[in-house]
């Protein structure tokens, strides 16, 4: 973000928080940034959003900001990676939202969606970017009526936009164009295209009547 629009932007300024920040940076952890973490958080607090799903926790970076918000918050994030998990949960005890923070640590492809809640107010969709058309079919059922998807890196960390890439990232690339056009052209959902950050979308179901 823009130096001048960070200093001005002054939810949650802590030193845990600048380690959190660092300690991705260091290792390369891909956690929202925070042009991203402004606009998801104006998001979830004019839609007076309380129930929340993430996929992909990494080191619970944007579900502690999330969880930051207000006390009525509270999250279920999934992470499949043990390391992450461990860190995540390290981080969540640290900042004492673990009665609000639930981590599950599995696959979020084949978590049994029982053991859920009913319904989200937001679905956030964060995780491996290639499996992202398989994570909004397997959970938009678990959307409320008034629910939001958010999905983040659209422009998978502008790799979309380059040319001469390797035939690994050629076909991750692929992936999230059929993504984002997945999205563009769904019946069900009307998605906005948000260019803040690494690219987000915001869909909301569509209602005939
Ligand atoms: N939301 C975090 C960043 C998540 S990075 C933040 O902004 O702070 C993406 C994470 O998704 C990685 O830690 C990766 O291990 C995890 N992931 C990838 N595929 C997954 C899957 N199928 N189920 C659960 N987690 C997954
Ligand atoms: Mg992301």
């Amino acid at each position: 973000m823009n130096e001048y629009f960070k200093s001005l932007n002054k939810y949650v300024i802590s030193e845990e928080m600048n380690l959190l920040e660092q300690y991705a940076k260091i290792n390369g952890i891909p956690i929202i940034n925070k042009e991203s973490l402004s606009f998801l958080l104006l998001l979830i607090e004019t839609n007076n959003i309380t129930k929340i799903l993430e996929i992909g926790t990494a080191i619970g970076y944007s579900a502690i900001n999330m969880a930051l918000l207000n006390p009525n918050i509270y999250i279920d994030t999934i992470e499949k990676k043990e390391e992450m998990c461990n860190l995540a949960y390290k981080n969540i005890c640290l900042f004492e939202l673990n009665e609000r923070i639930n981590l599950i640590c599995d696959d979020a492809l084949n978590l049994d969606i029982n053991v859920l809640k009913e319904e989200y107010d937001l679905i956030f969709i964060d995780a491996a970017k290639a499996q992202n058309i398989n994570f909004f079919n397997k959970y938009e059922m678990k959307l409320s009526k008034k629910g939001i998807i958010v999905t983040d890196n659209l422009f998978f960390h502008g790799i979309l936009f380059k040319k001469d890439l390797s035939k690994n990232l050629r076909g991750l690339s692929k992936k999230i164009k059929l993504y984002n056009e997945f999205l563009s052209n769904n019946n069900n959902f009307k998605t906005y295209f948000i260019p803040v950050g690494d690219g987000m979308s915001v869909s909301i179901r569509r209602y005939n009547d």
